[in-house]
């Protein structure tokens, strides 16, 4: 580019994910951060980069007009969504997309807005109807939504997460932030939920030169017993995260077959997860692509072949059983399609292990240079 690289505003979309990683409303390599720098000409982050590890030269700037874009990085798979909002939206500047947990559960419940409050004020956020993430049907939805309910800022992507504009990275950060305390309001308030997020880990495990290493010295053998079952049945897993969250213990205390409600569980986890009702059925349920292994009223196994894999899914996990028992509460709910959780779940695997390729050349070229 001649007139100017964008350094700053390059660097500056890295300071705000950081930010947003830091209060906790972006996480690992999920969702994304774009700024329109040009009436024809967004900057975005890239696909699959951890929020550390990002660098201005991995930031994309992408062409409006054609989603044309160069350079060594390929832009977030969620493009065609940030480039249909500048296009419906000529005021906003910048756009942050998130998973953020309790707006994103509470776009599982199959409503077109969300009514609730933030402060003293009201708040209406709408949600845009469902569609597989990456595709020009999700950029439709939201395109429609947001010429719908004109000069909103904020709106749900339906079974997925947020889109939030504003003229600067100011506006958008706000929006995400008042989005995530009004739709949790909204949650406690027409749910009934009162459960906190996050992972509390128990009695995890992980292999060291080919030997099961327990991370809690007084791990009892009925547990011991758990991981060996899945150390067998999984070659791939090196790495057991026993989680006993809040709302993972409530969705463990009753039998049930869980299907999915975000697009991150489908991807991650897997399409269908048994709860069972006796330690007897525990083991039928290690599966090969099926990454949680659930235990009456004593939380989930979450795992994974690296600790990195095995804490994202426990994270999703949380996530997802929030959002079940958001729907089991609310009555309703709008679930995803076995087929579209099929292909997600797909799509994931294949793209991952490429992924993960090359984010292992990229390390090995930082420690020659
Ligand atoms: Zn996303």
């Amino acid at each position: 580019m001649s007139k100017t690289d964008y350094l700053e505003e390059k660097q500056h979309i890295i300071e705000v994910s950081r930010y947003l990683h830091e209060i906790g409303l972006l996480v690992r390599t999920w969702g994304n951060i774009s700024s329109r720098v040009e009436d024809d000409l967004m900057l975005i982050t890239p696909s699959g980069i951890m929020y550390d590890d990002l660098t201005p030269e991995m930031i994309v700037p992408v062409k409006l007009s054609d989603m044309s874009y160069k350079g060594d990085f390929k832009p977030s798979s969620e493009m065609l969504v940030h480039a249909a909002a500048y296009r419906v939206r000529k005021d906003a500047d910048f756009i942050v997309h998130t998973h953020q947990v309790f707006a994103s559960c509470a776009g599982t419940l199959g409503m077109k807005k969300i009514f609730s409050y933030y402060e003293d004020d009201d708040v209406t956020i709408p949600v845009a109807p469902y569609a597989l993430p990456g595709t020009k049907q999700l950029a439709d939805s939201v395109a429609r939504t947001l010429r719908k309910f004109k000069g909103t800022n904020g709106i749900i992507m339906s079974n997925h997460g947020t889109l939030c504009l504003g003229r600067n990275s100011k506006e958008a950060i706000f929006e995400a932030m008042m989005m995530e305390t009004a739709c949790n309001n909204f949650l406690t308030d027409v749910c009934k939920m009162d459960v906190t997020q996050g992972v509390e880990e128990m009695f995890s495990s992980h292999i060291e030169d080919g030997k099961i290493v327990y991370d809690v010295k007084d791990t009892p053998e009925r547990v011991k017993t758990i991981h060996k079952q899945i150390y067998g049945k999984r070659s791939d897993v090196n790495f057991i995260i026993h989680n006993k969250s809040d709302a993972i213990m409530t969705v463990s205390r009753r039998a049930n077959n869980m299907r999915p409600l975000l697009d991150d569980f489908a991807q991650l986890i897997g399409t269908s997860v048994r709860i069972p009702s006796n330690e007897g059925e525990i083991y039928n349920n290690i599966k090969k692509n099926v990454n949680v292994l659930f235990v009456p009223n004593d939380g989930a196994y979450c795992f994974g072949s690296t600790y990195e894999d095995a804490e994202a899914v426990a994270m999703v996990l949380d996530k997802g059983c929030i959002a079940y028992m958001s729907v089991m509460r609310n009555g309703e709910g709008h679930y995803l399609s076995m087929f579209d959780c099929i292909r997600m779940n797909r799509n994931y695997r294949k793209n991952y292990s490429k992924l993960a390729d090359t984010v292992r050349e990229l390390k090995e070229d930082d420690k020659e240079t």
